[in-house]
């Protein structure tokens, strides 16, 4: 009885939050580790909550997976990559980065997915290239033939696309050979005790070398330390996403640090 009502109040909550504009986008950089500069950014969302103050997509996100609300909360976080992305072009230290925002498995499966992604392009006219959709594998199992479909084309209309959270979940070989996407992301859980834990170790060098036999571009997340970021590195490794360079950050706080 006490989950229900927690459920209940926190997706109401997330209506009006929806209306109220409290679901804000954070951005944490993404560092080219070859160049030494910032290749783009990962959208990653945040609520600013009225009582509870700041909250993590941990707080809210299974509830929205758990109504219909997620949609909406993809819908409103892909208009604001694009709004973003429209505005970083017209700022010269802006102007070349790349941004990277999730989409659940709900939206993905909307009829109307790939048309909103056309309106949204019409609409804002920025370098589709630039927008990278990141989906889980989690996602990409349920059924192969219609995902394949999907993402060609997203591809089609000029996006990039990632795997996230790669070696976790039902991550399958055959579906890195079958799926068109251009960035494998290397879930953090073999990320963070590189430099404790052998085999995690040798999982990250194998996703690495299978990544770039297949021309996919390796990225690293939950970067800590020096020491985790020199391991990525020897491993072949080109961007870099965590803490040891930037936490999320609000959107200006993002811009100063380009600056
Ligand atoms: P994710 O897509 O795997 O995002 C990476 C998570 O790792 C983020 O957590 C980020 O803040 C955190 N992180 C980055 N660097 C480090 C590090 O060095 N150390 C540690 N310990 N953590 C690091 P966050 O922002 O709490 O997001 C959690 C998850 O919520 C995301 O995992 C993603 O699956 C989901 N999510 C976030 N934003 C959205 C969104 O707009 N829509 C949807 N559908 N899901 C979202
Ligand atoms: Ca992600
Ligand atoms: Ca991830």
């Amino acid at each position: 009885k006490k989950q229900m009502s927690e459920f209940y109040l926190i997706t109401n909550e997330l209506k009006e939050a929806l209306k109220n504009h409290e679901l804000v986008l954070f951005y944490q950089p993404k560092i080219d580790i070859i160049t030494n500069r910032v290749y783009g950014a990962e959208g990653l969302i945040r609520w600013n909550h009225p009582k509870r103050g700041l909250l993590t997509p941990f707080h809210f996100i299974p509830y929205a997976e758990k109504s219909n609300l997620i949609t909406q909360i993809d819908r409103y976080v892909l208009k604001q990559a694009f709004f973003t992305l429209q505005k970083w072009e017209n700022i010269d230290y802006l102007k070349d980065l790349n941004l990277a925002i999730n989409i659940s498995a709900n939206e993905f499966r909307q009829r109307d997915f790939v048309l909103n992604l056309k309106n949204l392009l019409e609409e804002y006219k920025i370098d589709p290239s630039k927008l990278e959709i990141e989906i889980t594998d989690t996602l990409s199992m349920q059924d192969i033939g219609y995902t394949v479909t999907v993402l060609e084309e997203v591809k089609s209309l000029g996006f990039k696309i990632a795997l996230d959270d790669f070696g976790t979940g039902y991550s399958s070989l055959n579906y890195l050979k079958k799926l068109p996407f251009d960035t494998l992301k290397i879930d953090q859980s073999f990320v963070r005790d590189l430099e404790n834990d052998n085999d995690d170790l040798t999982i990250t060098k194998m996703i690495v070398q299978i990544a770039k036999v297949l021309n996919k571009t390796p990225v690293a997340e939950g970067v800590e330390n020096e020491v985790i970021l020199k391991i990525v590195r020897d491993l072949g490794c080109e961007l870099v996403q965590g803490y040891y360079f930037a936490k999320p950050l609000p959107v200006f706080e993002f811009q100063k640090l380009l600056r």
